[in-house]
């Protein structure tokens, strides 16, 4: 069951989030933060950092790492959606993959397992939400933007992934993208549970990357995703 709120009670609550951001805090005071916890108090979100240990995922030009990239944006999500009230799970916490300390494995057994440790984490967690955080790369370098991907293996995924689509274009300012159901992606195949995959933008832009190696751009990445879990939960569209 999802509790509605009106959509200008949750505009309220964007505008003292934001200011509070600009200000380097993210706490939220006040009736707005009664808005907060009531939505995301209590739901458990799995938040899965793509890639570590032997696969790096995507580099860009710059140098900034897809693994590295997503870790730091799976962190700032964990601690601001710990701060109303959710309990989060990583799947990872460091640069390291789930295939376990096997030095015989190839890389791409070493990924068969680590996507199979990570699904059962998440099936052992139960959670309300699974959120797995990566970056684009495309050899044009012209294209950019964020994008979220879902599976319908769950009914509620496409409104989580516009949701989350519809948070990351009001607060990066930084996309046009629609949600996609064109993806392979094994944790989103085993979901029993809304789930997306979101890239978070490109690391073969050259803007896009500066824009992601920039800890407030990340602040605002995190903060997106946390306002497309409200949306999700208070029943916007
Ligand atoms: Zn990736």
């Amino acid at each position: 069951m999802e509790r509605a709120l009106p959509p200008s009670t949750v505009l309220l609550v964007l505008v003292v989030a934001l200011a509070s951001a600009a200000a380097r805090s993210w706490v939220v005071q006040g009736s707005a933060m009664e808005v907060l916890a009531g939505c995301l108090e209590g739901r458990v979100v799995v938040v899965d950092p793509g890639h570590g240990g032997v696969d790096p995922g995507a580099t860009g030009k710059g140098g900034l790492i897809e693994s590295d990239l997503v870790l730091d944006i799976a962190r700032r999500v964990k601690s601001l959606l710990e701060e109303m009230g959710c309990r989060v799970v990583l799947t990872r916490d460091g640069d390291y993959d789930l295939a376990g300390d096997n030095p015989s494995l190839s890389l791409s057994q070493r990924k068969v397992l680590d996507m199979r440790a990570r699904a059962a984490l998440v099936a052992s967690t139960a959670p309300d939400v699974l959120l797995s955080i990566h970056a684009n790369s495309f050899p044009a370098p012209r294209w950019f933007g964020a994008q979220c991907f879902y599976r319908p293996t769950h009914p509620a995924s496409a409104h989580l992934a516009a949701c989350l689509q519809r948070a990351l274009a009001e607060v990066t300012r930084n996309t046009h993208r629609r949600p996609s159901s064109n993806v392979e992606h094994y944790l989103l195949e085993t979901a029993t549970m809304p789930a997306c995959t979101v890239e978070v933008g490109f690391l073969s832009n050259p803007h896009e990357e500066r824009l992601l190696a920039d800890a407030g751009y990340r602040d605002r990445v995190a903060w997106a995703l946390v306002l497309g879990l409200i949306y999700f939960f208070s029943g916007q569209r």
